[in-house]
């Protein structure tokens, strides 16, 4: 396979093959974001495609998910992405799912009809970064979008399409003034969204970053160990799943939590408090990480 700089995935495509069809992000911009810092985007060519898609079909005939990459691969123009499509599942025909990441901007760029015909052809999984239902901390962090509105938009245009979504979100981005408005504008949008799976993780300011900058210059300041756990509380509080599952337990948070809710939600918000009195031990600084 013809990998270049970093390959990201999401922690559930751990067992897929990894098809890397764009090379960066076309976004590129949040603040927070390390992961293709200086990387120009581009989609590859396909005859590399091409030659991935064979070399995967003759090492894995039997897998059942292939994941593509790079960080909102939903982006490239249509026509191009159903071919892509199109020879993944001619090479690969028994897979049963296939995921991608998707930006704001990916997701605007496709229409309902479009997402039905990608679902069509397997298409059964959207990552989808929200971050922040806040519209003040989504502007800060030059996400892509200023609204959670729009979030909620683009996000059940996928719904409608009949492709399963999972969201992350992120506990600190706010900083620590806005911490509690964050927490809670982002549960409502959760809730209107009500995506099959959230994953909320712990900010770590990387090296390189315009959010490292901004701490640099006291402009941002990441809420401490109590902070985060009031602010991740107040987020389950106001988020309301239909059915969804949401989970907190990436290596960067200091609680693992994963819950079904609502069914878990009650036990969820007892174990934080519990973690706040020190009942309930914290993962250990350099247990963390992204
Ligand atoms: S959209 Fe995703 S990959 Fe692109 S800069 Fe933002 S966080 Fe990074």
């Amino acid at each position: 396979m013809h990998y270049e700089g970093n390959i990201i995935r999401p922690p559930s495509e751990a067992r897929s093959i990894i098809l890397q069809a764009t090379v960066g992000c076309s976004h590129n911009r949040c603040t927070f974001c390390p992961t293709y810092t200086g990387v120009r985007f581009r989609i590859k060519d396909e005859a590399t495609l091409s030659t991935d898609i064979r070399y995967a079909a003759h090492a894995f005939p039997g897998a059942r998910r292939l994941f593509i990459t790079d960080g909102d691969a939903l982006v490239i123009p249509f026509k191009r992405l159903f071919k892509l499509f199109e020879e993944i599942n001619e090479q690969l025909p028994r897979l049963t799912r296939i995921g991608i990441y998707a930006s704001a901007k990916a997701l605007r760029r496709r229409s309902l009809e479009e997402l039905k015909l990608l679902k069509e052809q397997k298409l059964g999984i959207i990552y989808y970064g929200l971050e922040s239902g806040d519209d003040e901390t989504l502007k800060a962090m030059d996400k892509g979008t200023t609204s959670g509105e729009e979030s909620i938009a683009l996000c059940n245009k996928v719904k409608e399409a009949g492709i399963r979504l999972s969201t992350t979100v992120m506990i600190g981005i706010a900083g620590r003034e806005r911490s509690l408005i964050h927490a809670r504008e982002t549960g409502k949008v959760l809730s209107a969204i009500d995506p099959n799976y959230v994953g909320a993780l712990v900010t770590m300011i990387a090296p390189g970053t315009r959010l490292e900058e901004a701490e640099r210059q006291g402009k941002f300041t990441l809420p401490d160990q109590l902070g985060l756990l009031l602010e991740l509380k107040e987020m389950i509080t106001w988020t309301n799943l239909s059915r969804g599952m949401f989970m907190a337990n990436h290596a960067s948070n200091y609680l693992p939590i994963k819950i079904h809710s609502p069914a878990q939600k009650e036990a969820a918000l007892k174990m934080i408090d519990e973690a706040i009195n020190g009942a309930v031990p914290l993962r250990e600084e350099w247990m963390r990480g992204l």
